[in-house]
């Protein structure tokens, strides 16, 4: 919505609350509203929306929502994830609410729901971000139990293949023509589309804001990398007064223009969900310079506290679920600069 009438409303004394039903320029505003990165965004939304629909809170959307795509085993997401190079899963995930409490874990093993454990670090530790082993030996303390250290069929296979070539280089969109995320060079043969990371943001009947993010971070990755994902302000953030923002694709370039936190102060100075992405792209090819940045893909999606949502992305290829109401839940293809 327009900042002008936003103003003009809040003056009148409108509450934001009641503001659901007037016209932005994308048109009627959402609330409650869900959106997550890539294809796989459409089951995690429908887990959200129950939460959402039902009055809940935005935290527990956001949590319940990207735990359908941890436990597909079809998924770059969870255990059924690639593996890092020395061929074992390890995972991120960061989650964040309206408070501004977050937290964190970083390359945790034989957890099925990273992102619950995060959860436990915001609410039972003094700290935010938990990695490797205390990480796991927070979650066995806390009673997720420890999975079995082993590939899924798909991920064997992809691992297999990777380590015929042990190639390290980005492809573009890898995730929508191979399967797998910008790293990894090899075609997965089950010929499914996965994707690598979710995403989501989500502001409920209350108005309040939460966002969560998970993944396996890049095929194939260097032991011990972390991406962005599980970094607050990178990965994902979250300010209950203007935004939320997450972000997929190559995380080394997220975390360098601190991706997420840009997008919401970009937000917070007036700009919309869309263009406030549009402008951390353009950082990240300026700060990359456009020929590097043909080599990578990063996608931000952003919602506002006026339930205006919209994504952006470097290449053509990203898309993003959408969804604010039991018969609508959607893809929409992020725009592109490149
Ligand atoms: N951003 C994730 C990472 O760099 C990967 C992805 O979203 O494709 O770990």
């Amino acid at each position: 919505m327009e900042r002008r009438k936003f103003l003009t409303l809040s003056s009148l004394g409108i509450s934001a609350l009641s503001l659901s039903s007037f016209k932005s320029a994308k048109g009627t505003l959402r609330r409650p509203l869900v959106i997550s990165t890539w294809d796989a965004g459409i089951e995690a939304n429908k887990a959200a929306w129950k939460v959402l629909r039902g009055g809940g809170r935005a935290l527990d959307a956001v949590e319940q929502g990207v735990m359908v795509t941890e436990s597909s085993q079809n998924c770059c997401v969870g255990l059924g994830a690639n593996p890092d190079r020395d061929g074992i899963v390890t995972l991120d995930a960061c989650i964040m609410d309206e408070l501004g409490n977050c937290g964190s874990v970083g390359a945790i093993e034989r957890i099925k729901h990273p992102i619950s454990v995060a959860r436990r670090v915001m609410e039972k530790t003094p700290h935010v971000m938990l990695v490797g082993q205390g990480a796991q030996q927070f979650a066995v303390e806390e009673g997720f139990p420890l999975e079995e250290q082993k590939l899924s069929p798909d991920a064997k296979r992809s691992y297999e293949n990777w380590l015929k070539k042990n190639e390290y280089k980005p492809v573009i969109n890898i995730e929508k023509t191979q399967g797998h995320g910008p790293f990894a060079p090899n075609k997965l043969d089950t010929g499914e589309w996965n994707h690598d990371t979710i995403g989501m943001v989500a502001i409920d009947a209350n108005g309040n804001l939460s966002g969560s993010c998970t993944t396996s971070g890049a095929g194939f990755k260097m032991r011990g990398r972390l991406g962005d994902s599980p970094i607050i302000g990178a990965g994902l953030f979250v300010d209950n007064e203007i935004g939320a923002a997450t972000a997929t694709g190559q995380g080394e370039d997220v975390i360098r223009i601190c991706g997420t936190h840009l997008v919401v102060e970009l937000m917070r100075q007036g700009l919309s969900p869309e263009n406030a992405c549009k402008k951390a792209v353009e950082r990240i090819i300026k700060v990359k310079g456009t020929e590097k940045s043909k080599q990578i893909q990063v996608g931000f999606i952003a919602i506002n506290k006026q339930g205006e949502y919209g994504g952006y992305c470097i290449q053509k290829g990203f898309n993003f679920a959408v969804c604010y109401a039991d018969d609508k839940n959607f893809m929409e293809d992020g725009k592109y600069i490149l």
